[in-house]
């Protein structure tokens, strides 16, 4: 016998998201939040093509200030933090002659499976009404101080904890000009030969009206892309034959934050907004998610497009600049809270698993996984494929000698549903559910899919 058919032995205890008591979130600070965003908006203009040199205006003093946070929170934590700068010489689009492309990283590795990786990132550049323009003051306060700010948060926050796989806290250069710094990181991910589980990209977090008078302090708005990047012709025949066009790793990633901001009563509401990014427009999630990689975007529930990428000015007695003044810090906090709580959580879980279904012209549904590392139990979702959210559907014991776990769901019929499986470590820490349908696993294409 090639492999040991599990029974469906359901588990008593229901699912929870996580079982620590304490909020891992509880240190994050807002006036830390805005002594970071007003020390970056100190240096006048962080526009890529300014000076990597100077000590006190531009990128280059910026991005030594955002490292030496780095090395200050890895100091509190007896280094466990390796910070460096990851660089590379790059031209193109918006970058006529070459510059060099620094990200300033900080790498929290995990004591059990140090490969499976966890990014928080954010760009550190800013820039004005002329995109080429890199001598006007741009502070760049929400776009973005906040989301460069919250990362240096969430690095201080959660190194305080130890986790079983690894945090990378990202500062991205070059996002203005074209993607280049994520570009770079991505890159790097490869090189590393990391599993990415999740990256958290943080890209005008800190603002909470419109320059309509709308207000929403109540939602953060989370992207995911709904058919994945890096699907292939073959993919995307399978998945117009089986389904999979709502059940990408960016959208269950963007699930998984929806559940766990509802379980947390005095935080924010996700709002998940099923596009890969504003209409027309994108930011460093993309280049991750055109290699495979899980990502997702989080911004403000109301943008405020006349304090973004403007020149500093006052007309018709509008004021125009990406300022200090328009940030609402409390909800920069609001918005760190949660991508602390949520890579708190995608830190300590195991992967989700690579599923397999058949549920073709029979009266039940097969699902089949391989085991996953770090995983004691798996709990088995369903949706109705109209519907938004999972249900728990199953629960089934790893069998430590079992080299393919499976599952019959009956009455169940294949045609009906769309199922997913989750993991769970020992600590009740459960991973996004990844779906059983072409596409649906949290691993770059191509790896074996469902069929
Ligand atoms: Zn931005």
């Amino acid at each position: 016998m090639r492999y040991l058919i599990l029974s469906a032995a359901l588990l008593a205890a229901p699912a929870l998201a996580h079982d620590r008591a304490a909020d891992p979130a509880e240190p994050v600070s807002a006036d830390r939040l805005r002594n970071d965003v007003e020390t970056m908006v100190s240096f006048g203009t962080r526009h890529t093509l300014s000076s990597l040199d100077d000590p006190e205006r531009g990128i280059g003093a910026a991005l030594d200030w955002g490292r030496t946070e780095f090395e200050e929170a890895s100091a509190a934590c007896g280094g466990c933090l390796d910070v460096s700068f990851v660089e590379r010489e790059m031209s193109g689009r918006r970058i006529p002659e070459p510059v060099l492309i620094r990200n300033a990283i900080a790498i929290q590795r995990g004591s059990e499976r140090p490969n499976e990786v966890v990014i928080i990132q954010g760009h550190i550049d800013s820039r004005v009404s002329d995109v080429m323009n890199a001598e006007a003051d741009a502070p760049g306060a929400n776009d973005n101080a906040s989301g460069s700010a919250l990362v240096l948060e969430a690095a201080r926050t959660l190194s305080q904890n130890d986790y079983p796989t690894t945090i990378v806290y990202a500062l991205l250069m070059g996002e203005e000009q074209g993607l280049y710094g994520a570009n770079l990181l991505a890159d790097y991910a490869m090189e590393q030969g990391w599993t990415v589980k999740a990256v958290l990209n943080n890209d005008v977090v800190g603002g909470s009206c419109g320059s309509d008078g709308v207000c929403d302090a109540e939602h953060v708005r989370v992207f995911s892309e709904g058919v994945r990047a890096d699907a292939d012709e073959d993919t995307r025949g399978r998945m117009r034959s089986l389904g999979g066009s709502n059940d990408s790793p960016s959208r269950n990633l963007s699930r998984f934050l929806d559940q766990l901001a509802e379980g947390e009563p005095t935080g924010l509401d996700v709002r998940q907004t099923w596009r890969s990014d504003r209409m027309g427009r994108g930011g460093d999630h993309l280049p991750f998610l055109d290699r495979g990689f899980p990502a997702v975007r989080l911004s403000v529930a109301i943008e405020d497009y006349e304090h973004q990428h403007q020149d500093l000015r006052t007309e018709d007695g509008v004021t125009y600049g990406d300022t200090v003044d328009e940030i609402d810090f409390n909800y920069l906090a609001d918005v760190t809270r949660l991508n602390v709580r949520a890579a708190d959580l995608l830190a300590r879980t195991p992967m989700p698993p690579v599923v397999q279904s058949d549920g073709i012209v029979r009266p039940d549904v097969l699902l089949e996984w391989e085991p996953v590392e770090g995983a004691v139990r798996y709990n088995i979702w369903r949706r109705r494929t109209d519907e938004r959210d999972w249900t728990l559907r199953d629960t089934l014991r790893a069998d430590p000698g079992a080299d393919l776990n499976s599952i019959v769901l009956a009455p169940d019929r294949g045609d009906d549903w769309i199922f997913g499986v989750s993991s769970v470590a020992a600590d009740g820490a459960e991973s996004p559910v990844s779906s059983a349908v072409p596409g649906g696993q949290f691993y770059p294409l191509p790896v074996d899919s469902a069929e």
